[in-house]
């Protein structure tokens, strides 16, 4: 992952054979099944960057193929899709031996409760709007495969004082509690689950605000703010990191020295 940017303009970058080579025995295998280019490379990344092994097809008859060849633990579908609609995969799925309790998330752009509500009757196990944060989903994706592969899944992220559980939501510094807004949590759990990494104000916004929600970069800004002053009392160490003219990171060294 070292020094690996997501690029929302369709650059791809394969996580690097190290990390691979330590996941590759156990670490759940995904299928991203999404036409739009630029969300399907930014879900396979944020995914990689989770120790997940990815792949990505465009067209839901690959989809398909791929479903009867080599059956992943989850598959994340987009609802509209060339060749067979997520929602058709999705049916086909819930009548195959093999696929029939594979968790699978539908992505849609529609809002609409009746879609939604056929989307769970054809058996997809959770449902995620466009846009969408990207930590939500991951978080969806982990309870997801909690059920199915509970060994797989880890929910702390720990660095130095600082422990942020995932799974009941709650950031630790030392012995006390801190309060954080929805918001200020889905950034420092970004910006946590990779150390060192430099995100710009609009991979932050794409990742934890929802992939091309209209929001002003300096909203990124405010939230970073709040975020820090939970974080550190006055004497404390800041664990995040402003880099000018690039954007925000959380501290590698933090935890580590001084
Ligand atoms: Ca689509």
């Amino acid at each position: 992952m070292n020094g690996v940017t997501p690029s929302s303009q369709g650059e791809s970058r394969p996580v690097s054979s190290a990390r691979q080579a330590s996941t590759a025995v156990s670490a759940p295998r995904i299928l991203v099944v999404e036409d739009e280019a630029a969300l399907s490379l930014l879900l396979s990344y944020n995914l990689e960057a989770e120790g997940y092994l990815v792949e990505r097809v465009e067209r839901g008859d690959e989809a398909e193929l791929r479903l009867i060849e080599s059956p992943p633990d989850l598959v994340i579908l987009d609802w509209m899709l060339p060749g067979v609609s997520g929602l058709e995969i999705c049916r086909r799925m819930r009548a195959r031996e093999a696929t029939r309790t594979l968790p699978v998330i539908m992505l849609t752009a529609r809002g609409d409760e009746n879609e939604r509500v056929r989307g769970l009757a054809i058996g997809a196990d959770d449902y995620v709007v466009k846009p969408f944060s990207v930590p939500e989903l991951m978080a969806r994706v982990r309870a997801l495969l909690r059920r199915s592969r509970p060994d797989r899944v880890s929910s702390v992220l720990a660095a130095g004082d600082l422990g942020l559980d995932r799974e009941n939501w709650r950031v630790s510094r030392g012995s006390r509690d801190v309060h954080l807004g929805p918001t200020e949590f889905r950034l420092l759990e970004y910006l946590m689950a990779k150390p060192g990494r430099v995100f710009s104000r609009s991979q932050l916004l794409d990742a934890v605000w929802g992939f091309s929600a209209d929001i002003d970069e300096r909203t990124v800004d405010v939230h970073v703010g709040r975020l820090r002053k939970a974080l550190s009392l006055p004497a404390e160490r800041d664990p995040i990191r402003t880099i000018r003219g690039a954007g925000y990171s959380f501290d590698e060294t933090f935890g580590k020295s001084g």
